[in-house]
């Protein structure tokens, strides 16, 4: 008999987490690594949000929680909500947990049977197969491909779902590609999905990182049917680099979020209560100015880096609507992405992502949520790279 359940037999390691904390020791051993793979943006936390935990700590805000998270928090949440989706939730509609990662799967526990097919569109973030697995359920991929943008059409969405479709997985915007959908292109997703009673389970953690003026499009704020067949992710991690407070949330049906407060009484309990307090400040405070400047930076990077591999054969970046990433065609260097990133960590000291776990395997993840002088010495290494192939 096997000492180890199948289902952690079934699951992969993060490549994601994996690579970025392989690079980060190379860097404190003192090698000249430039890190281009970690999905946290290098901006510090916001001052009044430290001082906000540390009033907390002061305070004695230091007990259990209830596990769903704190009722003012909650509040602070649906305030957010009709601010900036414009969808009206109360308390009982909200679930406080570890990180988005972690409402994430909850939901997907909460929702799925064994042999329960989750629709995931490709190229997907490396941990939606894994969890949708983990709940007992079958990852089924979208493959729209790079011609499409990488975008699923509702077209595409129909054409795989089968009688044991339970979920459909909308990242927008999308990480690794960075793809925003639009309000045209969410309301035919979602009017498939209502007619087959689909549950979209959308991650919108990258909500305030938006390009060119364009504007994030809540799937839930449709109509009252789609917020009712709806589990909104969301969290504090990306847009206000936060990603180590650990505090992300969910809003759905108040039947659902009582079953996933009830799996976090059995599992974790509340997320950190003085990350809950920290939160609140950071969904309450006027911060518009910082995020804007934070946003120009992300913009400034993103124009920059596009520009520096303009005329690259070898590296072909599709352009990102959204998110920090820069998703790059490495299929004309003859090396699968695991070998080209392992490679170029070796033999440039450069971290990438290898595109293979995110379902592209001629393609590699550059994050740009570092520093441009970064961004410069290590593009120019992956170029010398390339062409020493
Ligand atoms: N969703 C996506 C698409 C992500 O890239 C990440 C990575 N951080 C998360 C969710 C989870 O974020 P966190 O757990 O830090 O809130
Ligand atoms: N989501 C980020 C990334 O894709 C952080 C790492 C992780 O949680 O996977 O790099």
């Amino acid at each position: 008999m096997s000492r180890y359940s199948e289902r952690i037999g079934a699951i992969i390691p993060s490549a994601t987490l994996g690579v970025t904390s392989k690079a980060k020791a190379m860097k404190q051993k003192g090698e000249d690594v430039a890190v281009l793979a970690a999905g946290e943006p290098d901006f510090d936390t916001p001052e009044i949000i430290k001082e906000a935990a540390i009033r907390a700590i002061r305070e004695g805000k230091t007990k259990y929680t209830p596990s769903s998270g704190t009722v003012t928090l909650k509040e602070a949440i649906c305030s957010k909500f009709l601010r900036d989706n414009s969808i009206k939730y109360v308390p009982e509609n909200i679930v406080v947990s570890n990180g988005a990662k972690h409402s994430l799967y909850n939901a997907l526990q909460v929702v799925c049977n064994p042999g329960d097919e989750i629709l995931i569109v490709q190229p997907y973030w490396l941990s939606y197969p894994e969890m949708a697995k983990l709940a007992g359920a079958v990852p089924k991929i979208i493959k729209p491909g790079p011609n499409s943008g990488f975008r699923a059409s509702a077209e595409d969405v129909k054409k795989n779902i089968t009688d044991r479709t339970k979920v459909l997985i909308i990242n927008s915007p999308s990480n690794p590609a960075g793809v925003v959908y639009d309000e045209a292109e969410l309301r035919a997703i979602a009017e498939v999905c209502l007619k087959k009673g689909i549950i979209m389970l959308s991650d919108e953690i990258y909500e305030k990182i938006v390009f060119d003026g364009r504007k994030h499009f809540s799937v839930a704020s449709i109509s009252d049917e789609a917020k009712a067949m709806t589990i909104v992710v969301n969290g504090v991690s990306k847009s206000y680099s936060m990603t180590g407070w650990r505090i992300g949330y969910l809003a759905c049906e108040p039947k659902l979020a009582k079953m996933m407060a009830t799996l976090q009484d059995h599992s974790t309990s509340n997320p950190c209560s003085i990350s809950q307090f920290a939160a609140e400040c950071a969904l309450t405070a006027d911060l518009d100015g910082e995020m804007a400047k934070n946003l120009g930076i992300f913009q400034k990077r993103r124009d920059s880096l596009l520009e520096f591999l303009a005329g690259e054969p070898k590296i072909k970046p599709f352009s990102p609507g959204g998110a920090f990433y820069l998703f790059c065609d490495i299929s004309s260097c003859g090396l699968d992405s695991m070998e080209f990133a392992e490679r170029l960590l070796e033999e440039k000291k450069v971290a990438v992502i290898p595109g293979g776990p995110f379902g592209e395997d001629g393609y590699i993840r550059i994050s740009f949520a570092t520093d441009l002088g970064t961004i410069e010495k290590g593009v120019g290494r992956v170029k010398e790279f390339v062409n020493s192939l």
